[in-house]
Order: C-alpha cells, then sequence, then structure tokens
C-alpha cells in the first residue's frame, strides 16, 4: 500500500490533473466527501487530503509515503527527514517582501508580518537587517496598512492582493512552485514502487 498525502485548495485543482495523466485518478465522490482516507482507481494506492503545512508532517513521520506541497511550506518545515524529488512546476509564485512604499523598509529594527517566520528570518539575517517579526496566520496584507509592521513577507502571484490593499512588492526572496516529497526512509524500502509514480509524472510534466 502506498498513501500520498496532498495539499487542500489550490494546489489539490493542479495536482489531479498531473496525477490522472501518471495513472492516479480519484473520483468526484471520493473528493466531495467528508472522508478523510480517500480511495484511488488503484487498489494499492490510497490519497489523504489534508493542509498544505501538514503534509510534510505526515511525510516525515511515515503516516504517508510520498506529499505534495508548496516550496514555502518546505522551507519553513525544514524538509528534515524528506527528499524532494520533483519540481512539479504547479502553483507558481514568489515570496516577497512587501510594503506600503520602498522607504518603509529604512529601520534600524524593520517589523515583519509573516506567516513565513523562518525564511523572512534567513533573508534579513544574510542581509545583515535587524528584525523583529510578528507571527499571523493570515490577512498579513493588513499589517503595514495599520501600523502593526513595516513590511509582509507573503506569497504574491499577480500581486492583485497586494495592490487591493495598497501595497507594493520590493523584494523578491524565493521563487515558489509545489513539490513531490518522499520519506527519506520509506524512499529506501519502496524505492521501485516510489520511483515508478515519480517516473510516471515526471514524464508528463
Ligand atoms: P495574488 O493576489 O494573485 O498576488 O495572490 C496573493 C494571495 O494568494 C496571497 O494571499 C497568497 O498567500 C496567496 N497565494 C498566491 N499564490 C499562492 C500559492 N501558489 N500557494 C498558496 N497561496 C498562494
Amino acid at each position: 500500500m502506498l498513501t500520498i498525502a496532498l495539499s487542500k485548495g489550490r494546489i489539490l485543482e493542479q495536482t489531479l490533473p498531473l496525477l490522472k495523466k501518471a495513472g492516479l485518478e480519484i473520483a468526484d465522490e471520493e473528493l466531495n466527501s467528508r472522508k478523510l482516507i480517500l480511495d484511488t482507481n488503484l487498489d494499492d494506492v490510497k490519497v489523504i487530503v489534508i493542509r498544505a503545512t501538514d503534509v510534510p508532517v505526515f511525510v516525515q513521520h511515515g503516516a504517508a509515503d510520498m506529499g505534495i506541497t508548496g516550496k514555502d511550506v518546505l522551507l519553513e518545515h525544514g524538509a528534515n527527514g524528506l527528499f524532494e524529488l520533483l519540481d512539479l512546476g504547479i502553483a507558481k509564485c514568489k515570496l516577497m517582501v512587501a510594503a506600503i512604499d520602498k522607504n518603509k523598509l529604512e529601520q534600524n529594527t524593520l517589523k515583519i508580518a509573516t506567516k513565513y517566520v523562518n525564511s523572512a528570518k534567513r533573508y534579513f539575517e544574510t542581509k545583515g537587517q535587524q528584525i523583529e517579526i510578528i507571527k499571523l496566520y493570515g490577512a498579513m496584507e493588513l499589517a503595514p496598512v495599520v501600523g502593526l509592521a513595516h513590511c509582509i513577507v507573503d506569497l504574491v502571484d499577480t500581486g492583485n492582493t497586494l495592490k487591493a490593499n495598497g501595497l507594493v512588492p520590493l523584494e523578491h526572496i524565493e521563487d515558489i512552485s509545489s513539490r513531490l516529497i518522499v520519506n527519506a526512509a520509506l524512499f529506501k524500502t519502496k524505492n521501485a514502487q516510489i520511483k515508478t509514480w515519480v517516473k510516471g509524472i515526471e514524464q508528463n510534466l
């Protein structure tokens, strides 16, 4: 049995066609049900659909053999006990610093609102900038507008969300896309089965 952990939402929509091309299908009744472990067209493959941030946790502990999640999530998680096997090239965006204007970044101690605490710390540490992190779980764009922070570190796709809130993208931290990950120990014990799937997905990218 092989268990694959998929990220809910925007990543899932773009993942299903890739899996289908590799021969793995999940019926709409399964996807629309409240079940957490979904059957697939293959007897020896099950799928779990969970939050993107939980995918590396399930895979790291071997509760899922493989998973698909964003690079942003992997950078925060640290990817211990995992191998990143493929860049799927889906759910592409950029991790960026944004503020009301560029002058706002000129601070002795820059206050940053973000849920990407580790990535933000790493980036500003490299620049030698002293920072204070304000951890938020959503609606980061609000923080500079209400004076909670000087800037934010967040994902930017079209830039529309920033624009709608009077913010501009200023500094590029990372290019983000979804990745196929595998539990490092299971990669050895289930190597043949996992490699077959990796090849099947890779061929259709
Ligand atoms: P946009 O307005 O198109 O720049 O999208 C920005 C909003 O969508 C922000 O709230 C981001 O956190 C979220 N977002 C954009 N791309 C992704 C992605 N690939 N994965 C998860 N969230 C994303």
